[in-house]
């Protein structure tokens, strides 16, 4: 095993060697992995992919870990849905929902991104890893380095959902709350790499980490029957994610496992944090920085990594970007558990009511294939619908009181 080449400048070409390094010493653009993808299409089929289990290692020869993977061997291969209530409600046949808010074992695709930076950090040595988070970051490295046996640290800012840091003390590690928005996490976390030596996983491990969301589009078109979707609506925090699924698309393609690559990529923003939405549909060169103002914390990056690479994927790609207001975002997470029983968090609210837009707007098509990419579990950001919800019918247990409420169903139905 071991198909990587080492790393690459995405801004000069630079070559740099296996090691925990992310920004060029030259131009300072961030490295990438490269691989060796003759030798990887010699070897890898589809019938060789389909014969190993269900997670995310079944494409090992893509992924940049050298020998065993140290952690993470249950995550992935979540279910792709096929979203017929929903889809009728939205006026389209095709609509899939590619489901990470059941992903193994924190309930974000973050499980994907971890499992490949925590299995690298072992090849590498490291004892401690950490990593600046909204959220399901954290849930995931904490949940990971217990079971890699290192010791770690979060740090996420002071603010967010109670369950996300529920979900990330749990186990038992070092957690930091920071009085900080995420942008100044993360700075934080730039200087603590440099000091401490430690491995934090998006930031000196971020090219390594950041390939494990490339699983999450094997995974669409193999579940398609190897197959590019047509559209893919996607999601924003740094823009790492969406262009993980392009590049994906585009490697099975090289690799001969599909016959075309032909996807259109949309991302979705909260308007309260939206620069790179922004930035699309206004059509500026620069992203511009901006102060997050938003209750979808998981994706509330004013100043995101990737956000430059990231509007040029999706503007390339023939596809469009938009954002919705917290109000539609809940309305979003209630519609896709209204239609499909599944309960998503502020993240997947967000990218379910964007596709709603892009679809009424005419930008997204009704005729073709959508893939809704749903990221998170709704159980983690309860304080987003807790006000939206009528409350249970309170009853003593008579079968009476049944009656009346089933009676008065009844005439509600009726009414309509
Ligand atoms: C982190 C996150 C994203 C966005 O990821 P990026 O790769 O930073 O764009 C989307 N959804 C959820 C639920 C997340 O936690
Ligand atoms: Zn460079």
């Amino acid at each position: 095993m071991g198909y990587v080449k080492g790393l690459k400048c995405r801004e000069c070409g630079r070559d740099y060697p296996k090691e925990p390094l992310h920004v060029c010493s030259f131009c300072f653009g961030p490295l990438e992995v490269s691989y060796d993808y003759d030798a990887i299409k010699a070897i890898l089929t589809r019938e060789i992919i389909e014969s190993r289990g269900p997670n995310i290692w079944r494409y090992k020869e893509l992924l940049p870990v050298d020998g065993i993977p140290h952690v993470g061997h249950h995550v992935g291969f979540t279910p792709l849905v096929k979203a017929n209530n929903l889809g009728k409600i939205l006026g389209v046949d095709k609509l899939y929902i590619k489901n990470d808010s059941v992903n193994h074992p924190t309930f974000s695709f973050k499980d994907r991104v971890v499992a490949v930076a925590l299995s690298k950090a072992h090849e590498f040595g490291f004892d401690t890893v950490s990593c600046a988070t909204t959220g399901n970051l954290g849930n995931s490295v904490a949940a990971h380095a217990v079971q890699g046996n290192f010791k770690s640290y979060i740090f996420m800012p002071a603010t967010i959902e109670q369950s996300k840091i529920i979900g990330t003390l749990i186990y038992g590690i070092n957690v930091v709350g920071v009085n900080s928005n995420y942008d100044g996490v993360n700075r934080l976390c730039s200087e603590i790499a440099d000091k401490y030596g430690w491995a934090i996983v998006n930031v000196n491990l971020r090219p390594y980490y950041a390939e494990g969301s490339k699983t999450y589009g094997y995974e669409i078109v193999e579940q398609l029957g190897w197959k590019a979707p047509q559209h893919v609506v996607v999601p924003m925090a740094g823009g790492s994610l969406i262009l993980k699924i392009q590049k994906a698309i585009n490697e099975m393609y090289k690799l001969g496992l599909i016959d075309n690559a032909k996807t259109s990529f949309y991302g979705a923003q909260a308007t309260g944090c939206s620069p790179i939405t922004g930035a699309v549909k206004e059509n500026l060169d620069a992203i511009r920085p901006v102060k997050p103002n938003t209750i979808a914390h998981s994706i509330a990056i004013g100043n995101p990594a990737d956000g430059h690479y990231s509007k040029e994927a999706i503007k390339e790609s023939g596809g469009w970007a938009d954002d919705v207001t917290d109000d539609e975002l809940v309305e979003g997470i209630k519609l896709l558990a209204e239609t499909e029983g599944i309960f998503t968090e502020t993240a997947g609210g967000v990218t379910v009511a964007t596709t709603r837009k892009l679809i009424e707007s005419g930008k997204l098509p009704r005729d073709e294939t959508i893939i809704i990419c749903v990221t998170g579990n709704g159980l983690k950001t309860q304080e987003a619908v807790i006000d939206k919800l009528n409350k249970p019918t309170i009853i003593n247990p008579d079968i009476k009181e049944v009656d009346k409420i089933v009676e008065k169903q009844k005439n509600e139905t009726a009414m309509v």
